[in-house]
């Protein structure tokens, strides 16, 4: 029902372009591994070589301490959802959940059984009968985890699972589907681009670029903590200060400010969100130029007065008097200073 995956020095090449780069990554057994980057980093790539649908140049997969890397998908304790879930048009939604269970041979009674096991677990328990056709695409998609479940694979391997879904529904289906992994507990493996949603199902993020991995950790610490220009820009929305090296502290275009520095100068990096009328680093005076309100925050732009051609983008709680023009003392809170070395 779960499983530990080990990816170890996976390299592969498509021709002469390299799409990975001796990946080494180990999840878990029931981990939420979610696989993020922007496109052609080598998301699918990756996870098609765990699924068996490509088998690496060099490179190892283990599935529980066995050598995957040359057995073919069905010899694999793994299924793939993919994001046109593939439903049968004219099969009910029992017959397409207990689809699986039919090819491995599984009699009718425990297979209706277990299909409708899943489709009571996705809430769908009352609609066995009815046919993809009649379902909204929130439903399709819950009947798609609801027949890759069946099967019991140790493995679940999601490739933009939630691509095909309106914002809203794409919310909703995040904390659906993270609370069904947790009553499952099957490792899962899910690809996407959208930040948000590998924050909001993840236990850990990998974020790829280019073919390798930038940073793997949880939310909070790919986040708050980010390695790399990259990884702190794929990630959100972010501010960047060049800075130099001056005594102890650092030398910027906002002046000197109390930060350590290496020699070869830096970036100081700090999210909108951290930057307001208080906060642990002194910023100086600077003057807002304009304002938008988010609905959970207002998004406004401020233009240092010691560098009035830099902006700096700051969220402010909802609340906060704001007239464009005005001069007020800025802070932030939580500064990352990140090696110039490390952008992408
Ligand atoms: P997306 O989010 O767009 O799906 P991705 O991160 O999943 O992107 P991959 O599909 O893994 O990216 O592709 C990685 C790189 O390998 C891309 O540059 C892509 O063009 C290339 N690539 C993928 N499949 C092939 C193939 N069969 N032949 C040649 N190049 C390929």
């Amino acid at each position: 029902m779960t499983a530990e995956v080990r990816f170890q020095a996976i390299h592969h090449r498509f021709g002469t372009f390299t799409a990975l780069h001796r990946v080494d990554l180990t999840i878990a057994p029931g981990e939420f591994i979610v696989l993020l980057g922007p496109s052609g980093c080598g998301k699918t790539t990756l996870l098609s070589i765990l699924g068996g649908f490509v088998t690496p140049t060099q490179g190892k997969v283990l599935i529980n301490g066995k050598d995957m890397t040359h057995v073919p998908p069905r010899g694999r304790p793994t299924t793939t959802m993919f994001q046109d879930y593939a439903l049968f048009p004219h099969m009910s939604l029992r017959d397409n959940v207990a689809f699986g269970l039919r090819m491995r041979g599984v009699a009718k009674t425990p297979r209706r059984d277990r299909a409708q096991e899943m489709l009571d677990m996705v809430g769908l328990g009352d609609k066995a009968e009815r046919r993809p056709h009649e379902l909204s695409g929130g439903q399709r998609q819950r009947v798609a985890l609801a027949r890759a479940l069946a099967v019991s694979p140790d493995v679940l391997l999601l490739d933009e699972p939630l691509g095909a879904l309106d914002l809203k529904l794409r919310r909703q289906m995040q904390d659906e589907l993270k609370a069904i992994q947790r009553r499952v507990g099957t490792t899962f493996v899910h690809v996407t681009h959208d930040q948000e949603e590998a924050m909001a199902v993840a236990d850990r993020i990998v974020v790829m670029n280019q073919g390798r991995i930038e940073h793997c950790g949880t939310p909070e610490e790919v986040y708050l903590h980010p390695v790399s220009l990259f990884s702190a820009g794929f990630m959100g929305e972010m501010n960047r200060i060049p800075v130099t090296a001056k005594g102890t502290g650092a030398d910027s275009p906002l002046g000197a400010l109390p930060l350590p520095v290496a020699s070869g100068g830096g970036v100081l990096c700090l999210r909108p969100e951290n930057i307001g009328f208080a906060g642990e680093l002194a910023l100086g005076p600077a003057r807002l130029v304009d304002t938008g309100f988010f609905g959970t925050h207002h998004r406004c732009h401020f233009a240092p007065l010691s560098a009035p051609d830099l902006r700096l983008v700051a969220h402010l709680p909802q609340g906060a008097v704001l007239e464009p023009g005005r001069e007020v003392q800025l802070y932030a809170s939580n500064p990352v200073i990140l090696p110039h070395e490390a952008a992408a």
